[in-house]
């Protein structure tokens, strides 16, 4: 039987799909290597043929070595339109694959191209603000096993990011994607995250007017997120990543040792206390600790008022665990009904926000095509659309620029000369 739109979202991010040399993707966003490396995929969208959802956005691991191994095949052309073929059974699957923006090769004022500032991952814009991770340049090195920034930040995306760079670019997207969101992250940069991010993101609020999202390492003086907020900051994800102490000391020393798990628990729960409701987010990672705790953390951060951000592991390209197996269909599936019943079980508004469609995880939204039908999904989904149609204009009020543009343009980040000139005050380790 073929998978609904869900369910092959889910299977293409656990095994990836072969892109035959013969196959043209003129127009095609290019791969991109930034961040964190989990965008290094091929973004496709699926149509859902649902009332529930138009079409979800996925960005298909391509290049991997698991990926070439899959059962998944991508076929067409840019005229005929695309499918992707699963040879285990030859279903059939009609896909979409969006164009490269115009806007990523024109250059900021300052000489760079736009996609070393910012990418599109999915219909958000996706943005590293600040210098490598601190877990990266430390020596040993401390970052997390699965993530590839300190090979990313510098090499495929520029390293130091000036404020009018950020704002150039987050105009470009919304004048010409429709983009709505803008999303940082940061790494780890010591005690200094969030004031390094501040710049940014006062500046994007003020001539801009997108939606905000930050995601920085936790910082124990939780003011600074006080002050987020007043800046106007809407969203604010933390990257637990896992639930159990020891998964998360063995994959994540830097964060074990300097920050501590608890801190990241409590960052949650301290945002999610002072923030609405669906506005901050903790991130998973789902295919390497065990299953049970993965369904324990989506408890526990629904349980605060938060909502579960589930990446599907993915042993990217140049990362250390390159050589682990992604993990299995069937287990991930388990993990994104839990997601919808934990949400639906709190009330969570998930989906409420305008245009926001992340490609690199299955967002909780995409996850109602799983949901059995019983009388609590209808009450919920009913709930979840009234809160779509109340939020609206009060997404279109933060989304209006605080002020014009002044002659002169904005100031850069006080923090960089050029751009930067503070190092993290903590070494990691
Ligand atoms: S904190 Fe971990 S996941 Fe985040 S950038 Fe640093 S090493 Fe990568």
């Amino acid at each position: 039987m073929d998978l609904n739109a869900c369910e092959l979202e889910i299977d293409l991010l656990c095994c990836g799909m072969r892109v035959p040399d013969d196959v043209v993707l003129d127009g095609a966003r290019s791969i991109s290597r930034t961040r964190a490396g989990l965008g290094s995929g091929l973004e496709i969208t699926i149509p859902a043929r649902s009332w529930l959802k138009d079409r979800l956005w996925v960005n298909v691991p391509v290049a991997e070595g698991f990926a070439r191994r899959s059962p998944y095949v991508l076929t067409g052309s840019p005229r005929e339109g695309y499918c992707i073929r699963d040879d285990r059974s030859g279903s059939r699957y009609q896909i979409g694959i969006p164009r490269e923006p115009s806007w990523y090769s024109r250059l900021t004022s300052r000489g760079i191209p736009m996609n070393r500032i910012g990418v599109l991952q999915g219909t958000y814009l996706a943005i590293y603000v600040n210098r490598v991770c601190a877990f990266w340049t430390a020596r040993p090195p401390r970052n997390c096993r699965f993530c590839t920034t300190g090979a990313n930040v510098g090499e495929h995306e520029a390293l130091d990011k000036a404020v009018s760079d950020v704002v150039e670019t987050c105009r470009a997207a919304r004048d010409e994607s429709g983009v709505t969101f803008v999303h940082f992250n940061a790494g780890f940069q010591g005690s200094r995250g969030v004031q390094f991010a501040e710049p940014y993101l006062r500046a994007v609020k003020e001539e801009v007017g997108l939606l905000v999202g930050a995601q920085l390492a936790p910082e124990r003086d939780f003011s600074r997120y006080d002050r987020l907020i007043d800046l106007g900051v809407d969203h604010v994800s933390f990257c637990l990543e896992f639930l159990d102490p020891e998964w998360f000391a063995k994959i994540c020393p830097g964060k074990a040792e300097v920050l501590g798990q608890r801190l990241f628990l409590d960052s949650i729960e301290h945002c999610a206390a002072h923030m609405p409701k669906g506005a901050v987010s903790g991130e998973i990672i789902a295919g390497i600790e065990p299953i049970d705790q993965t369904i324990r953390a989506i408890d526990w951060i629904t349980s605060v008022g938060a909502w579960p951000t589930v990446c599907i592991f993915r042993p990217t390209i140049g990362g250390d665990m390159e050589q682990w197996p992604p993990p299995g269909y069937a287990d991930m599936r388990r993990v994104m009904v839990h997601v919808y019943e934990a949400c639906r079980r709190h009330w969570l508004p998930i989906g409420a926000a305008p245009n926001i469609e992340v490609s690199l995880v299955v967002n909780p939204d995409d996850t109602v095509l799983l949901a059995p039908r019983t009388p609590e999904f209808y009450l919920y989904e009913a709930y979840r659309r009234a809160a779509r149609l109340l939020a609206r204009p009060l997404f279109a009020k933060r989304m209006r620029p605080r002020r014009r543009r002044e002659p002169g343009g904005h100031g850069e980040n006080p923090q960089r000369p050029g751009t930067l000139s503070g190092q993290p005050d903590h070494p990691a380790a």
